[in-house]
């Protein structure tokens, strides 16, 4: 590959040619965040008396001081200023950290909000990388990036794990006020949606098609979001997609949808079905905050989210599916979605609906009760939340099939799922 490595003043290469390199354990010096510490990121529009540009600033312990091989925590607090620059914008901006941080020839970046998992090379520290340069890289590249956008970029990152852990409730608050922006608007009120393909840079025939019922799999791009970043770039990575002729409303499949994927992802893909993944999943790529696969034994469908470490009852961890099903490619009975889509009405939709939730790890059941609960009343399925299993009550296949006669799940008497 040829390298154009862009001019930050920073010890290391940055370029896109990196995007795709990971950093595997042994070539790592620390990370940050993946579930290891608690780590965040946000990005916020101030004042312009409020930002310094270029400033970057370090709270806590600097590289030195964080043993080799360790786990730190990390917040990466963005603010940004500019005569153009609108509060609408910022989740779209804050999508960029992702490709940026990837940049670097010894960073390395995924997944998005409070949920990232950041690491710096040996190679990197050795050659004089500390904390304070991924602040730098940052704050160059959004200049570089947005220059209409942005008058000023100043970073803050925070290593101080008390402060981190209060920043990340503050910016927990602010992800809570973006959802709640889409929330109401329906899918089958738009004729327009946009797709995402910010991530074909590693999965290179990866394509989100987002809805207002559906967001980005990695639950950081809603459909406001995506009709948002067209306006900010009408070049870039999220294009409007015309729905065009239904082809079935059960299965959410769009004339319009099939013929943009088709053409995104270089012909790889034929058909795309927005709700159903059975057969036309959409792609994974390998950002998602929660992976949906069919469990045939129970004849229901299990969730698990990229915080849960455990084993689930299809057999394998978070981990081991994710490396089954990334990579841009569509797996026909596994969905790479975000959180919040459970919460839709789309959820399920042409596999029979919420009633074929069997199972999800106790954290995410947590995360979303208050919510989830409320929307199964609404349906009237007030006591399908205790019915969904979680991994105190059912760790194995066998374990599980017990609990669902148990507890009289929907799933075990509904169509057979295959
Ligand atoms: Fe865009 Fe999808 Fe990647 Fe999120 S996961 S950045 S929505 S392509
Ligand atoms: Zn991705």
């Amino acid at each position: 590959i040829r390298v154009t490595v862009t001019a930050i003043p920073i010890p290391m290469a940055c370029s896109p040619a990196f995007e795709g390199k990971s950093i595997r354990k042994e070539e790592m010096y620390a990370e940050f965040g993946g579930g290891r510490s608690p780590a965040f990121e946000l990005l916020r529009v101030r004042p312009e008396a409020e930002v310094e540009d270029g400033k970057v600033t370090v709270i806590g312990p600097e590289i030195e001081t964080i043993p080799e091989g360790s786990a730190a925590p990390l917040g990466i607090v963005i603010e940004v200023a500019g005569k153009t620059m609108k509060k609408e914008y910022e989740p779209v901006l804050e999508r960029r950290i992702h490709n940026f941080v990837n940049y670097g020839e010894g960073s390395w970046h995924v997944a998005q909000r409070d949920l990232i998992w950041v690491r710096l090379s040996k190679e990197a520290v050795k050659n004089g990388v500390r904390v304070e340069h991924i602040g730098k890289l940052l704050a160059s590249k959004f200049r570089i990036d947005f220059p209409d956008l942005l008058d000023a970029v100043q970073v803050t990152l925070i290593t101080d794990p008390e402060q981190v852990l209060t920043a990340k409730k503050e910016a927990e608050a602010i992800y809570d006020e973006r959802d709640a922006r889409i929330k109401g608007m329906k899918d089958d009120d738009a004729d327009t949606f946009y797709s995402c393909t910010l991530c074909q840079t590693f999965a290179p025939d990866h394509v989100c098609v987002i809805t207002p019922e559906r967001p980005g799999l990695c639950g950081a791009i809603s459909w406001l979001d995506g009709k948002i970043a067209y306006e900010i770039s009408p070049a870039g990575a999220n294009q409007p997609v015309q729905k065009g002729g239904l082809i079935s409303a059960e299965n959410g499949e769009f004339e319009g949808v099939n013929r943009f994927v088709r053409k995104a992802s270089h012909g790889a893909i034929e058909r795309c079905q927005l709700y159903n993944f059975m057969e036309y999943p959409m792609t994974a790529c390998g950002c998602f905050e929660v992976i949906a696969l069919v469990l045939p034994e129970v004849n229901g469908i299990m969730v698990v989210n990229r915080e849960y470490k455990g084993e689930t009852p299809s057999g394998m961890s978070f981990s081991t599916l994710a490396g089954t099903i990334g990579g841009g490619v569509q797996t026909p009975g596994f969905a790479g979605i975000s959180k919040s889509y459970i919460l839709s009405d789309r959820f399920l939709q042409a596999e029979g609906g919420i009633d074929r939730l069997v199972w999800m790890p106790s954290v995410l059941k947590e995360e979303l009760a208050s919510r989830l609960k409320e929307r199964l009343k609404a349906q009237g399925k007030g006591d399908l939340f205790e019915k969904i299993a979680d991994e105190r009550n059912a760790e194995t296949i066998e374990a599980l099939t017990e609990f669902l006669a148990g507890v009289d799940h929907p799933a075990l008497t509904m169509d057979s799922i295959l």
